[in-house]
């Protein structure tokens, strides 16, 4: 492993976080929701550092060698490995919120059909549905969850600070979408990261074909 790791950090907590970030990134693999090694993952391993994937792999083939560290700035620590492009919204999950220690980001087609979709209104709204209750903190289908989509950009402290203003304006946050691009969203383990992910999926899915159904 071309990895060396910070005396403080153990090789073992490297490496259950590089594995539970590989076996994640199967799974989403599998589902088509990370083609043509789009998408990045990574898993908070201390209060200064994460574990993320490194750029340009095939996300259904990792392995510890495809995952990197880097502090919460962001910088690589012992790799002269390149993180994902967009790193910086993976760290400010991190540094905003101590608790959260996974971030996931996809590019599925239903993720990327409804942010062009819903990219005008600047959100999807999402309400009247049971599986919205598989968002952390949400305990009814009357609530509304809120899913802002952000413009795309290759700049990424555009969308850093877009998602600040966001978080700055008191709204809560669980995910958002990059218009054209696919979603972000995180929890306080890899097991409800996952399960925020396919919730998303699943209603994002929903949601677009109440849309078609409608206008037919
Ligand atoms: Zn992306």
């Amino acid at each position: 492993m071309s990895q060396a790791l910070p005396a403080t950090i153990p090789a073992s907590l490297f490496e259950q976080r590089a594995d539970a970030i590989a076996d994640a990134a199967r799974e989403l693999s599998v589902l088509g929701w990370t083609p043509a090694t789009s998408s990045n993952f990574s898993m908070r391993v201390d209060a200064d550092h994460a574990a993320i994937t490194i750029s340009g792999r095939h996300k259904g083939r990792l392995g510890r060698d495809d995952i990197m560290l880097i502090d919460l700035d962001g910088n690589a620590v012992g790799t002269d490995a390149r993180p994902s492009a967009e790193t910086a919204l993976h760290t400010q999950v991190y540094r905003r919120w101590p608790e959260m220690n996974a971030v996931l980001h996809t590019h599925s087609r239903t993720q990327s059909v409804a942010s062009r979709l819903f990219a005008a209104d600047g959100a999807v709204r999402l309400q009247g549905w049971e599986l919205q209750k598989a968002i952390t903190g949400y305990h009814t289908h009357e609530s509304v969850l809120e899913i802002p989509v952000f413009p795309n950009t290759q700049h990424m402290p555009e969308l850093v600070a877009r998602v600040d203003a966001w978080l700055d304006a008191g709204k809560p946050l669980h995910a958002y979408l990059i218009d054209g691009h696919g979603i972000y969203t995180w929890g306080r383990d890899m097991a409800e990261t996952q399960r925020h992910l396919e919730a998303l999926e699943f209603l994002l899915d929903c949601e677009l074909d109440l849309k078609k159904l409608r206008a037919s």
